[in-house]
């Protein structure tokens, strides 16, 4: 068995590595460096040379480009083509970034592979040859450890924004890129992905260094529109809470809290927003938290660094309009 950590990614093209690969990167390399072991790459899809770069910089010392015929996600065929590379390339430890793709994927190819599959990781602690995985539960309102004994295959999912990523090896070689191809004969694509949760590609919320949010205190629909125009002026992305997704004056992508996006900005600026604690878990690891709200008793003064009490459709334009002038 290699003592490689192979981190799965989907492909990397002229833009690089994506974040979530970055952040898995920057997590594999603690995790390979207690296990004495060095980080591979395996890629469903070719790999530019700027994201070999990139690699490098992150630690990787292989990459693997599995070559197979899918378009998009067809997630029969990339379980194929996985099982295929990992039983030609046994691996002990597997990482795949958590995206939309690779929950469909790492479960079934931890059942192929006779495997562990732990979900939700936010890091690692490792004891010889026994890795301990902090995994975020409950929307990330708490947090448990699993022990992984010695010995067997485990896949660690990654959660989105578990890390600041950094690279280590700034101006590494990037590593050679080896084409492998996997024999995915036969792997029929029994379910399709008839759509997909919208923003799934482009900038994501999760990534936004500046969120605002707006939630029930906007009183209509128009005036989410308040929101939008603050996180444009601020050069960062609208969020919203739940009852506005559901009423339909954002769009789900734009959700945050347990059952949407946990947002990790530097800033997140809170309009109409009354602090549930199902809304507070997508925004409780910003840097800077802002509220706007006309109860100086909402629970969100609680958690906000700086609060304003007033009406929200009087304040979110005199902020946008000192933005824009500053
Ligand atoms: C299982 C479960 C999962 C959930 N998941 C989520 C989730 O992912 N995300 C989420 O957001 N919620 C979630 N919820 C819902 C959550 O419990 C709250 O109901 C929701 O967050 C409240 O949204 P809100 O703050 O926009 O509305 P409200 O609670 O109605 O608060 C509106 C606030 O606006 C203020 N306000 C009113 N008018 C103005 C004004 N003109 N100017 C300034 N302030 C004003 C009010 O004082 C109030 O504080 C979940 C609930 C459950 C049970």
């Amino acid at each position: 068995m290699s003592t490689s950590v192979v981190v799965c990614i989907w492909g990397a093209g002229e833009g690089g590595l994506g974040a979530e690969a970055q952040e898995a990167l920057t997590l594999s390399r603690d995790l390979a460096a207690a296990l004495g072991a060095d980080i591979k790459i395996a890629s469903l899809g070719a790999v530019s040379d700027q994201a070999a770069c990139d690699a490098a910089a992150y630690g990787a010392n292989a990459i693997d480009a599995v070559s197979i015929d899918a378009t998009g996600c067809e997630a029969d065929v990339y379980v194929a083509a996985l099982e295929a590379y990992f039983k030609a390339n046994p691996a002990g430890t597997i990482v795949f970034p958590q995206t939309f793709d690779s929950r469909l994927v790492s479960a079934r190819l931890a059942a192929r592979l006779d495997a562990g599959a732990v979900m939700n990781c936010v890091g690692f602690s490792v004891d010889g040859t026994v890795i301990d995985a902090t995994v975020s539960a409950f929307g990330g309102d708490t947090r448990a450890v699993y022990r992984c004994a010695s010995g067997g295959t485990y896949i660690f999912s990654i959660n989105p924004n578990a890390v600041v990523p950094e690279p280590s090896n700034a101006g590494a070689a990037a590593p050679a890129i080896n084409a492998v191809s996997a024999d995915v004969g036969g792997a029929n694509e029994r379910i399709a992905v008839l759509e997909r949760p919208e923003g799934a590609a482009g900038p994501r919320l999760e990534h936004a260094q500046v969120v605002v949010a707006g939630g029930r205190g906007l009183g209509e629909k128009e005036n989410f529109q308040l929101v939008e125009d603050l996180a444009a002026a601020l050069d960062g992305m609208a969020g919203a809470s739940r009852p506005i997704v559901d009423d339909g004056w954002a769009t789900p992508a734009q959700q945050v809290g347990l059952t949407g996006k946990i947002t990790k900005p530097s800033l997140y600026i809170a309009a109409g927003i009354s602090g549930a604690s199902q809304h507070m878990v997508g925004c409780a690891a910003a840097k800077t938290l802002v509220a706007i709200n006309q109860d100086p008793d909402a629970a969100i003064f609680r958690y906000a660094k700086y609060g304003i009490v007033g009406n929200c459709l009087e304040v979110l334009p005199e902020l946008t309009a000192a933005a824009k002038k500053g």
